[in-house]
């Protein structure tokens, strides 16, 4: 008999995390199909000089295929350059756990300068008896290239009280037969690692339902959360979660919290039910729920213009944000930025700016909906016959960046959230303050309208993304329902940049400013959220 559930979940072809190749359907073991357990390596794709660098050994279902280590060689090598250093480790140990983790220290003094270096992990290992060999993952059908890890020579460009953070992201508590992800003390270190201060962890309500009234495993979540906290001091790790509810055609979306203690079921989408689709609950009932239930829980949108694919349509009864949806008043943000610099991307950042038109105050956040993917997205396109790797989604490669106020801890990263102190960057960043009689007015707040008002622009780039190139400020103007740019003139071939405007004729509405930086190889931006202007 063939298990519904299986052939329903064959059906999520667009999720994305350390690819599950123990999927069958029926006796018909798929073309991915080993009998041994999952094993990869993985590591950050940025970090700084004078770190030492994690790189991740996780093996998964060994309690179902056992597996022994036998040993790991390391080599580490700047790209283009032919002398490498090595590292060997005897492990000679028996797994038989289902989920195993174990994290090597690559010391700083392999990656003396700044650059692109390469990563290749090998690993000898024996499984029924056999021994085996692999290198970067045990995975069939995709490249194993060496990881490309980049190496700069300072920190994340950011400004005084502002950091950085990942706010969609799923953990190991999403487990299924398409996908996995790491555990959250390993996520932690790799955020670490590469210059992210803080995360926010949203697994899918469905992956969090463990189909009992008590629902013990959002307890075991939780606790793993403080657990991880109280090793991590410097870091702030938030809790939450991407509940699928119902829009106004009664299909299943994604709405993120940030920050909740209580569980809202979702089960929509998950394909728990044969022939059971319907959102367990509306959008509006969720987020009316969550203020008073979770008064101190950001609400977020997730992914708000990506229109799923036509099976998941059919199946899971996946829909898309309708503006309705999006206007709901308890709806904090819209998440325009999930990791692609796509067309679903440029959508919503236009939706966003209509919105704000109309004078809807809606923030904008940025997150990943990384699942594990550290180096490299390694990804089921068709589940049990191919495989993709790319790098999209990596944990922290687009961020939200807060201004925190005073000490970095949960309850003043939520502070901030909840004002909109917020911008959205892949690298730059830029600030826009508003000084009227002493008084400094930051993204996020309300100021009246004045005849003249003195405005910071500051924006900070560095060699890792390149010079700054545009910056743009923008009025929005309620009355005649669009943007007006200031001319900003930029001092040409710098990586910071700072500015004084003293504005007249400004517009009731709002303000905002992007910027814009590069290198040879890629383009990156920074977003604010608006100052409004009444
Ligand atoms: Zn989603
Ligand atoms: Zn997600």
């Amino acid at each position: 008999m063939i298990e519904p559930t299986i052939i329903y979940q064959s059906l999520l072809v667009a999720i994305f995390a350390y690819a599950e190749i123990h999927f069958r359907l029926g006796i018909f073991p798929g073309f991915l199909f080993k009998k041994e357990p999952e094993i990869i390596f993985d590591l950050p794709f940025r970090s700084e000089i004078g770190k030492n660098i994690p790189l991740f050994l996780f093996i998964k279902d060994a309690d179902q295929y056992p597996v022994k280590l036998l040993e790991v060689s390391i080599y580490v090598a700047e790209k283009n350059r032919s002398s490498k250093n090595r590292v060997d480790e005897n492990l000679q140990l028996k797994i038989s756990e289902k989920y195993f983790s174990h994290r090597f220290e690559l010391p700083s003094k392999f990656f003396p300068s700044a650059g692109i270096y390469e990563v290749t992990a090998e690993l000898r290992y024996e499984v029924n008896g056999k021994s085996k060999h692999l290198v970067q993952d045990n995975y069939q059908r995709i490249s194993h290239e060496p990881f490309e890890i980049y190496i700069a020579d300072d920190p994340l460009p950011s400004l005084d009280g502002w950091h950085w953070g990942d706010l969609h992201l799923h953990s190991n508590f999403t487990d299924d037969q398409v996908e996995f992800g790491a555990p959250i003390a390993e996520i932690v270190q790799c955020a670490q690692s590469m210059g992210l201060r803080f995360l926010a962890v949203t697994d899918h309500s469905f992956d969090l339902s463990d189909g009992t009234p008590s629902n013990k495993k959002w307890d075991s979540l939780l606790e793993e959360i403080e657990n991880v906290q109280r090793k991590n001091s410097d870091f702030v790790l938030l809790s939450g979660e991407e509940v699928s509810a119902g829009n106004q055609d009664k299909q299943n979306v994604h709405c993120l919290l940030l920050g909740n203690q209580q569980f809202y079921p979702g089960i929509g989408d998950g394909a728990k039910k044969l022939f059971d689709n319907q959102p367990t609950v509306p959008l509006p009932d969720l987020l009316k729920q969550v203020r008073v239930r979770d008064r101190q829980t950001i609400t977020a949108a997730a992914h708000p213009a990506d229109i799923p694919p036509l099976s998941q349509k059919l199946v899971l009864n996946r829909g898309h944000w309708n503006l309705e949806d999006l206007k709901d008043k308890n709806l904090d943000y819209w998440q325009i930025l999930n990791g692609k610099l796509d067309r679903y991307f440029l959508q919503a950042f236009e939706g966003w700016k209509i919105a704000l038109l109309h004078k809807q105050r809606i923030g904008i956040l940025a997150g990943t909906d990384a699942h594990g993917n550290f180096n490299c997205f390694r990804q089921i396109k068709i589940p049990l016959i191919k495989m993709v790797k790319h790098r999209q989604q990596l944990l922290g490669m687009t961020r939200s960046g807060v201004l925190i106020d005073g000490q970095m801890n949960r309850a003043n990263l939520l502070e901030a959230l909840r004002k909109k102190r917020v911008v959205i960057s892949n690298g730059p960043i830029i600030t826009i303050e508003i000084e009227r009689n002493g008084e400094i007015f930051q993204i996020g707040s309300e100021i009246m309208l004045d005849s003249i008002l003195s405005i910071h622009l500051h924006a900070n780039s560095s060699p890792e993304f390149g010079i700054l190139q545009k910056i743009y400020l923008y009025n929005g103007s309620y009355a005649d329902k669009k943007e007006y740019r200031f001319p900003v003139e930029m001092t040409s071939g710098v990586f910071s940049w700072k500015k004084t405007l003293n504005l007249a004729g400004l517009k009731k509405g709002y303000l905002r400013a992007e910027v814009y930086s590069a290198n040879e190889e890629w383009h990156y931006f920074c977003l604010t959220n608006p100052i409004w202007i009444e």
